[in-house]
């Protein structure tokens, strides 16, 4: 007879942020799956194999949760056995000072690492987009050539 788990973990001063968190990223997967399985139903019985998105450092994604999602939402779906892959897109600013687009290296400063000047125009950054979308159409055989 299995022992009851006595469960005396402290309760969370804030219980509603964990879940916010994940519905944020939960509601991103979704609106992925649904855009890819829309470009994939050209193809009927076709699988997707591979999905390639860039997420920029401002986002607010975290990859964790995203990864998280990911599982459940591709559940069923012509995505269930696709691979995520995440490229990460660094911050790049426009310094007026030095008429320069600048990578910043850190979140705490938005400084031109040039001049040092604060910088406001952000070029990339905010980026959550699919790059792109690999299929197998269950056509290619092997190549086998009797030629
Ligand atoms: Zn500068």
């Amino acid at each position: 007879m299995p022992g009851l788990q006595h469960r005396n973990h402290k309760t969370p001063t804030r219980p509603g942020i964990y879940s916010e968190r994940v519905m944020h990223e939960l509601s991103i997967c979704t609106s992925i799956v649904e855009a890819v399985a829309k470009s994939v139903a050209a193809y009927p019985g076709a699988t997707v194999t591979k999905v390639s998105l860039r997420l920029g450092a401002l986002s607010d994604i975290v990859e964790d949760s995203l990864r998280f999602c990911w599982e459940l939402t591709t559940k069923d779906t012509p995505l269930e056995s696709a691979e995520l892959v995440v490229a990460a897109v660094p911050i790049v600013m426009r310094c007026d000072h030095c008429n320069a687009d600048v990578t910043l290296e850190s979140l705490q400063s938005f400084r031109c690492p040039l001049c040092h000047e604060p910088v406001n125009e952000l070029l990339h950054g905010r980026e959550m987009e699919i790059e792109s979308i690999e299929i197998d159409d269950g056509k290619d055989e092997p190549a086998k050539k009797d030629a």
